[in-house]
């Protein structure tokens, strides 16, 4: 049974909607939004499982499974964006859940969000990994033009099978791709991140050309990539995957992420390299149908 469906949604009252970021990795987000906390979509890799041990909860069971919805989330934003030393600095939503997961559909907390920016003229940039997000498109657009806005779908790979096993409660790559296309065609900016990559997993450089280039081909370019940081909180959920999945991939993972969060160093070099000749090759929007070699990369170990 996936997870979903022994969801628990627990509604609360926050002080403030925004969350300062010190984040040296992140220096352009100073400001957070997020309407939820914890993610039904339950990704595997999610690297803001952590969140949920503040709360003194599981961050492997209880991240896709007991959802906090800020409902007064409107409220406390147009209170927070009317102080009078508010500078309308841009605001980064979706950084620690996603903000168009199912439970958006009735609460329209995000929705909310955007309406209140709109209003006060505050830019906004917004990842999602959720189709739902094209219901409010010409808010966005509006917002867009009105003070700045930019959406980043997260696409990680385009195997269908291989995104059901990782991104359980998500809608399908091709179906995230129609949804970018459809939100640049309403005015919406909008990149794809292919993010996080996973070694030996989504790193292959015939996948990695080939998100690229759909992501080109529906009207967006690639943001950002990011070889995948393994948290304390992440730990169980990734290794219940590669148990299921890939135990070829445990020893190697064991290895690489032992004492570190970030892949070995040469590991992080080849996979620059792979995506430089990949952006090389295609370019933005003028892919080019050269063959390109198969295979994973190796950790190194
Ligand atoms: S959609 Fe994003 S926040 Fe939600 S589980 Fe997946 S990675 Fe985590």
């Amino acid at each position: 049974m996936p997870a979903s469906d022994r969801t628990r949604y627990i509604e609360i009252d926050v002080q403030s909607a925004l969350t300062h970021m010190d984040n040296a990795r992140m220096p352009g987000m100073k400001w957070s939004l997020n309407p939820y906390r914890g993610c039904r979509h339950g990704c595997v890799y999610c690297y803001a499982r952590y969140t949920h041990t503040f709360l003194e909860l599981d961050p492997s069971a209880d991240f896709a499974q007991t959802v906090f919805v800020k409902r007064n989330l409107a409220s406390a934003l147009r209170r927070d964006l009317r102080q009078s030393t508010w500078r309308r600095e841009r605001i980064s939503i979706g950084t620690a859940t996603d903000p168009y997961q199912p439970v958006e559909g009735r609460c329209q907390l995000t929705r909310g969000a955007l309406l209140v920016l709109r209003e006060q003229l505050t830019p906004a940039g917004l990842v999602t990994k959720n189709t739902l997000a094209l219901r409010d498109a010409d808010i966005m657009a509006s917002l867009a033009q009105a003070a700045g806005f930019h959406l980043i779908m997260s696409i990680t790979t385009l195997d269908e099978a291989l995104a059901r096993d990782l991104e359980p409660d998500v809608p399908s790559p091709q179906q995230r791709l129609r949804a970018v296309r459809e939100l640049a065609q309403a005015g919406v900016p909008v990149s794809v991140a292919a993010a996080p990559v996973l070694p030996g997993i989504t790193d292959g450089e015939a996948q990695l050309a080939a998100l690229f280039e759909a992501a080109y081909d529906h009207g967006a370019d690639v943001a950002f990539y990011q070889p995948f940081r393994m948290y304390a909180a992440t730990r169980v959920s990734l290794f219940q995957y590669l148990h299921a999945h890939r135990p070829d991939l445990l020893e190697p993972y064991r290895r690489a992420y032992d004492t570190a969060q970030d892949p070995p160093s040469p590991y992080r070099q080849q996979l620059r390299e792979r995506i430089q000749r990949i952006r090389q090759r295609l370019g933005p929007r003028h892919p080019q149908p050269d063959p390109v070699p198969a295979g994973q990369l190796s950790l190194g170990l």
